[in-house]
């Protein structure tokens, strides 16, 4: 497709508004279409971790082990809603399958080769849409209250690293409090990966993103796309609650509400959502410096300018049932036991959406089916690492431009196990 193409991109979290800002750039007439602001789905909450360092599938062959007594655990990471089961069944099966050892290698290659991009990708941005001021460096930090806690949470990933080339130091617990004076004592081991960084807002980052897309001219629809008229094999129109929208191209980035949209294009995907939660926290006297990752109970806290994100674990259950927020607040002692300083005060609460694919790779490429439909949804716990390269690479397959790399593993129509 040459420039000047009208195209609609549906969903403006950190993927759709990146792809948005990649096709204008390319000199697309670009119109980023949602019933909510930019950067308010599941980008608004995360840990705000730009992570190079990400390169394990969501479930390896350990995490299955251990998953009988991590459901009996209120305060572990995983939690289901039973009701939710009978639907899930399918997408569970298939991940189970996905965390076989020779499985896990393959995809953990595939992961690898998107996180290796990212860093350029976002530098990209941060460097046209003005974004330095919300990024920091200093890599984050895995902490554990023995050697062996962190040597055992860490081991798969270790082992990933050594693999792809991410760099990681340990640390005792001299070198602990050196990096994190504000860390409780009895944390004594840690594991620093240094070349991570952090956003301190991802909500004002994507919305940073859509004011580069804006300022090139890019166009906004305040609507809900609820279907694609077609003429032959190609979407002529994509309906939405605004009326008809005429045009040549369409990129499906709604995240985890996907799948309904993908259909309607001819494309079948098993894509579900793992829902995360966050509450948000004062930050103590002495604050944390970096993001931390607890060992231990598998929680985030996260520096950002509003306080401390403790985001943590995953929920399964229906993308449209209502939140519960019990399992999240019950980890508010547990980040006070990691950060003495903490109070327990609760400033806001949230919960999201995770898209994800059984073999936890997104979904990056052209429909198989439909001409001018191009797909970029399913990008798991590493969307905000993710969404600008994956705007980069939706800009080069509607150019026809080479990505530089093999996208086959990211296609539609690809084995899900
Ligand atoms: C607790 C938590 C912590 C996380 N931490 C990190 C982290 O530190 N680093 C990291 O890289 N990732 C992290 N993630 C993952 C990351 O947040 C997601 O992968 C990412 O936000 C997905 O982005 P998206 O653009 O695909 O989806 P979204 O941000 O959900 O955007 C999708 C948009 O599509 C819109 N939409 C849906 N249906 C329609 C429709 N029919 N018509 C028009 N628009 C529609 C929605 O309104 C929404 O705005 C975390 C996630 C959670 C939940």
């Amino acid at each position: 497709m040459g420039g000047g193409q009208r195209i609609v991109v549906i969903g403006a979290g950190i993927v759709g508004t990146s792809c948005a800002f990649f096709l204008q750039r390319d000199g697309h007439r670009v119109t980023l279409v949602d019933p909510r602001e930019p950067g308010t789905g599941t980008s608004f909450g995360n840990a705000g971790v730009i992570s190079r360092g990400s390169v394990a599938p969501v479930v390896t062959p350990g995490l299955l082990r251990e998953l009988p007594a991590l459901l009996a655990d209120p305060t572990s990471p995983l939690a289901i809603r039973w009701a939710y089961l009978p639907r899930l069944l399918p997408w569970l099966l298939r991940l189970a399958l996905n965390a076989r050892p020779a499985r896990v290698e393959a995809l953990a290659a595939s992961i690898a080769a998107l996180t290796e991009r990212c860093d350029r990708a976002h530098d990209l941005v941060i460097q046209e849409c003005g974004l330095g001021e919300l990024v920091r460096t200093g890599g984050w930090l895995w902490v554990a209250r023995s050697r062996a806690t962190l040597l055992e949470a860490s081991a798969t990933n270790r082992r990933l690293w050594d693999r792809f080339g991410r760099r990681y130091e340990f640390l005792d617990a001299a070198g602990l409090r050196d990096l994190e004076p504000a860390l409780a004592p009895d944390l004594v081991a840690g594991l620093l990966i240094g070349e991570n960084r952090w956003v301190l807002d991802p909500c004002r980052y994507v919305q940073g993103i859509a004011r580069g897309f804006f300022e090139r001219g890019g166009r906004w629809l305040r609507a809900e796309a609820q279907g694609f008229a077609f003429e032959g094999p190609r979407i002529a129109a994509v309906a939405t609650s605004a009326g008809l929208l005429p045009t040549d191209g369409v990129v499906l980035a709604a995240g985890a509400f996907s799948k309904r949209l993908a259909g309607v294009g001819g494309v079948s995907v098993p894509l579900d959502a793992e829902r995360g939660y966050h509450v948000m926290l004062p930050h103590p006297a002495t604050s944390l410096r970096r993001p931390v990752y607890s060992c231990e109970h598998g929680f985030v806290l996260a520096p950002l300018e509003g306080g401390l994100r403790l985001t943590g674990g995953v929920e399964l259950a229906s993308p449209w049932a209502a939140p519960d927020f019990r399992r999240i607040r019950r980890l508010v002692p547990l980040a006070q036991r990691l950060l003495p300083g903490l109070s327990g005060e609760i400033l806001s609460e949230w919960q999201g959406c995770r898209p994800t694919l059984p073999d936890s790779l997104p979904v990056i490429g052209a429909s198989p089916t439909t001409p001018n439909l191009w797909l970029a949804f399913g990008h798991q716990h590493i969307g905000l690492t993710l969404g600008p390269l994956t705007g980069r690479l939706i800009a080069d397959l509607v150019a026809g431009r080479d990505p530089g790399f093999d996208l086959s593993p990211y296609r539609a129509d690809r084995d899900w196990v």
